[in-house]
Parts: C-alpha cells; sequence; structure tokens
C-alpha cells in the first residue's frame, strides 16, 4: 500500500489561527495512525501577504503543541525545498507542460482588456481569447518581451465529480469554472497551480484542508487527470466558528494557540480541545493526551458541521489537565504565573502557594489574582464574621480567637506544619463545646479579611507562617 503522506501548508500570514492548527493536527494525526510522514510547506508565492516572523511562528506553534513535522523548511526531506517561493523553476516547468498537454495557455491580455470584460455584477471573467493563438503568435509575443500570464484551459461543457472523503460526493459544472491564473507574469504561481504540483511532486496522499478549497478541487483535479498524475484523497475540514454566523478569525479577535498559551491554558488542553472541534471519538472520552488521540484518530469521526470555539470548555479541560499535572511539571509552568502575584517574593514557600490554587484554577493566569489577598491583608468589614449556616458572628469570633491565637502560639517555630496546626486547633471545638465551623470560620476570617479564599483555615496559617498568623489574628481581635 502507498505510504501515507499529509502535510500542513500555511502560508506566513502572520497568524497561526485555531483552525490552521486544527488542520495540522488533524494531519499530523492521521498520519502517526497509519505509520507514515506529516510534512510541512510554506506556501509564500503571495508575497503581498507575506508578514515577517510568520515562518518561525508557524514552526514554533507546531513544535510547541507536539505536532512535530518529519520533513519541512527547517528540518529538511527528500522532497524538498519546502517554500514555495524556492520553487520557481519546478513551477514554469510544470505550466509548460500543462501548456503542451492541452490543459493551460499563455495569456497576454493586458489589465485594461481584462477589465472590459466584466459583466453588470462587476464580474470579470475570462473569455479564453489567447486560447486561439497560434504557436508562432505565442513565441514572438514572448520574444517581444510581452508579459503573459499562464491560464488553466477549463472545458466549457460537462461536469467534474470527486469524493471527499468528509463532505461525499462533489460535483461542479465545469461551465461554473473559471480559467483561472496558474502561473502569474512575474512567475509566480497561484495557490491553485502550486497546491497541485506540490502534492503530487512531494508525494501527498491525503490532502487535508479547509472546506473554502472543496469546491476548486475540481479544477484541481482537472489538472492531476492532464499531467496523468494519480489524485491525493480529499478530505476537506469544516469551519470552527466564534458562534453560529461568524467564524473564529483574526480579524474577530479571536485568539491563536500563542495567545491562549499566554492566557495560562494548559498547552496539552489546547491541542486535546481543538482535536475534539469537528472530530468525536467513539466512546464518551473527552480528555485526551496527544498520545491517545494519535492511536485514536479516525478519519471517520470527523464532522461536516461546524463546530463552535467554546472556550468554558477548553477552561474546564485546562483545569482538569491541571489537577492531574505532576507537581513538579505544574511548579515549573506555574512559576512564571506566581511571579505577576503580589505575594511572589514576600517569604511565603512557593511550592504551597502553587499548590494551594492547584485544583482552583482552568488557567495559569487565575494564579496572581487568588494569591493576591495574601498580601492585601488590612482593615475589613466585621460583618463577614457573621455566617447563619455555621451559627457564627462577631460575638463567637471575640470568644474564640483569643483561644486561637493561644493554640497557635504554643505550637514550637519548628513543629508549625499544616498537620500540627490542623490537629492541635481541631481539639478546641470540642474543648470550648463548639462546632467545627464555629471555630475555623472566624479563624479564616481573621487572617484573610476576606469573605473567600482559595484554602481553609490550616491552608492560611500554614502558609502565612506562625509569625505573620499570630500579627494577623490578634489585629483581627483587637477591631472587635
Ligand atoms: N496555503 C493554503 C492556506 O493557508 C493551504 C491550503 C491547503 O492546505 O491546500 O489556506
Amino acid at each position: 500500500m502507498k505510504e501515507v503522506r499529509t502535510r500542513f501548508a500555511p502560508s506566513p500570514t502572520g497568524y497561526l489561527h485555531i483552525g490552521g492548527l486544527r488542520t495540522a493536527l488533524y494531519g499530523y494525526l492521521y498520519a502517526k495512525k497509519e505509520g507514515g510522514k506529516f510534512i510541512l510547506r510554506l506556501e509564500d508565492t503571495d508575497t503581498s501577504r507575506y508578514v515577517e516572523d510568520s515562518v518561525s511562528l508557524i514552526y514554533n506553534t507546531l513544535k510547541d503543541s507536539g505536532v512535530i513535522y518529519a520533513e519541512g523548511p527547517d528540518v529538511g526531506g527528500n522532497y524538498g525545498p519546502y517554500v514555495q517561493s524556492q520553487r520557481k523553476d519546478i513551477y514554469k516547468k510544470y505550466a509548460e507542460l500543462l501548456v503542451e498537454r492541452g490543459g493551460a495557455y499563455y495569456c497576454f491580455c493586458d489589465e485594461e482588456r481584462i477589465a472590459s470584460l466584466k459583466d453588470a455584477n462587476g464580474v470579470s471573467r475570462y473569455d479564453k481569447h489567447c486560447l486561439s493563438l497560434t504557436k508562432e503568435e505565442i513565441q514572438a509575443n514572448i520574444a517581444a518581451g510581452k508579459p503573459y500570464v499562464i491560464r488553466q484551459n477549463i472545458p466549457l461543457t460537462g461536469s467534474s465529480s470527486y469524493t471527499d472523503l468528509v463532505y461525499g460526493e462533489i460535483t461542479v459544472e465545469n461551465k461554473d469554472m473559471e480559467d483561472g491564473i496558474l502561473l502569474k507574469s512575474d512567475g509566480m504561481p497561484t495557490y491553485n497551480f502550486a497546491n497541485v504540483v506540490d502534492d503530487h511532486l512531494m508525494a501527498i496522499s491525503h490532502v487535508i484542508r479547509g472546506t473554502e478549497y472543496l469546491s476548486s478541487t475540481p479544477k484541481y483535479n482537472h489538472m492531476y487527470d492532464c499531467f496523468g498524475w494519480e489524485r491525493p484523497v480529499y478530505i476537506h475540514l469544516p469551519p470552527i466558528m466564534k458562534d453560529e454566523h461568524q467564524k473564529l478569525s483574526k480579524r474577530n479577535g479571536d485568539a491563536s494557540y500563542q495567545d491562549l498559551v499566554d492566557k495560562g491554558y494548559i498547552k496539552e488542553a489546547i491541542i486535546n480541545y481543538i482535536a475534539l472541534l469537528g472530530w468525536s471519538p467513539k466512546s464518551n472520552q473527552e480528555k485526551f493526551s496527544l498520545q491517545e488521540l494519535e492511536e485514536k484518530f479516525s478519519l471517520e469521526g470527523i464532522s461536516k458541521s461546524p463546530s463552535i470555539f467554546d472556550p468554558v470548555k477548553l477552561g474546564w479541560l485546562s483545569g482538569e489537565y491541571i489537577k492531574d499535572m505532576a507537581e513538579e511539571d505544574y511548579f515549573n509552568r506555574a512559576l512564571p504565573f506566581l511571579k505577576k502575584s503580589k505575594a511572589y517574593g514576600k517569604g511565603y514557600d512557593e511550592k504551597k502557594l502553587l499548590l494551594l490554587v492547584k485544583t482552583r484554577i482552568e488557567t495559569l493566569a487565575e494564579i496572581p489574582a487568588k494569591l493576591d489577598f495574601l498580601q492585601e491583608f488590612g482593615e475589613f468589614d466585621n460583618a463577614l464574621y457573621t455566617h447563619k449556616k455555621m451559627k457564627t458572628d462577631e460575638s463567637v469570633a471575640k470568644a474564640v480567637l483569643p483561644e486561637i491565637i493561644r493554640v497557635i502560639q504554643a505550637i514550637p517555630e519548628e513543629e508549625y506544619t499544616f498537620e500540627r496546626i490542623h490537629d492541635d486547633i481541631m481539639r478546641l471545638p470540642e474543648a470550648l463545646a463548639m462546632k467545627n465551623g464555629q471555630v475555623l470560620w472566624p479563624m479564616r476570617v481573621a487572617l484573610s479579611g476576606k469573605e473567600t479564599t482559595p484554602g481553609g483555615a490550616f491552608e492560611l496559617a500554614d502558609i502565612l507562617g506562625k509569625e505573620e498568623s499570630l500579627k494577623r489574628l490578634n489585629f483581627s481581635l483587637n477591631r472587635l
């Protein structure tokens, strides 16, 4: 059987959108599953859209997210160059071959003539005017240095069909397809030509790309057929939507992979989530490592209908990854975010701070806000002591805080740990004939001055340390 070879062919326009990354991911997953190869090709022939730095953005995003290509501009391979602007000679050669075979022709029409072909709606459609030029006329024009393009010669009658693996049979009437430009006057190919030549020469077996190419694919098939090349298998992917009406896009201000990473989403969660935007596994499983995706991914699971990007679901998944993450890994990833917290560098145990919030965040960017309270202690409303369900209020606090202070005071500095604080404080409710909440609620409020905190009274007392805890408890008691 033919080796499975898939490719991702982005244009370096400055932004690798989520839809692009999904296309890359599916190509990668399918190649992996089939023991084939996934390759990267840069489609940079439209120089007007070229954005500096976007090439490294593409490399970095793919590598960082684990979508590893076996061949590509920066890693090499047997089918290079993998950058279209370096393949000009190849396109020229094949454009000429296509002309020879009747699938294309030279066109010398100037802009003025093209403009004159506009219909009532302002749409101009080329009229095959230059198709009738003789070989001699063409030679003479070229010798005279007349600028030209090479156009595809599409039959005027009949129709063209192919079967897309997702959308099924697609048929387009030949009369509805234009004789589009394949090679521009500067010798650069258009996408419409380069994709065919490259996919063939790079031995691509499965073309995976967005639905915007679904209806132009019959044009490409005309070329495959005319060259006598085998057509690839086509898999067009439905768009990813922001909501029911709008596509996810840079123009709409929607996040790229890098934006999401910067926002503190866990990258494995991003990839996991993107995999599910248009593909469904056979089971109800939702959390997939990249390796599991490599094993479970299947083309049959790709859906026809557009999927909506749901930040809430992504957040949930990211939170699950954080909860399940090994501590060391979590510390390394979370530290840059912890550094933005007011509590950072104030003598607290960094690991304890991070563990305090580990099960309480969905993105790492939530860390500073969750921990800032540690540095914001000061005046607060004593009404916070009132909690109906726990049957506690200011007067309970006034009675219990001195006892709590006494217990904390009595723990020797070197034995001051979470467990010890817990065990000693937990003797109080019985001793004072109180409910747990009547001790713990006032203790937490007195330590934090906040209605809610990540972590309870013991965790706070532990993180704050003995001295700071006593300082705060006394401060709060004196205000009662
Ligand atoms: N350069 C095209 C794009 O960025 C690639 C389409 C394809 O995969 O064939 O949309």
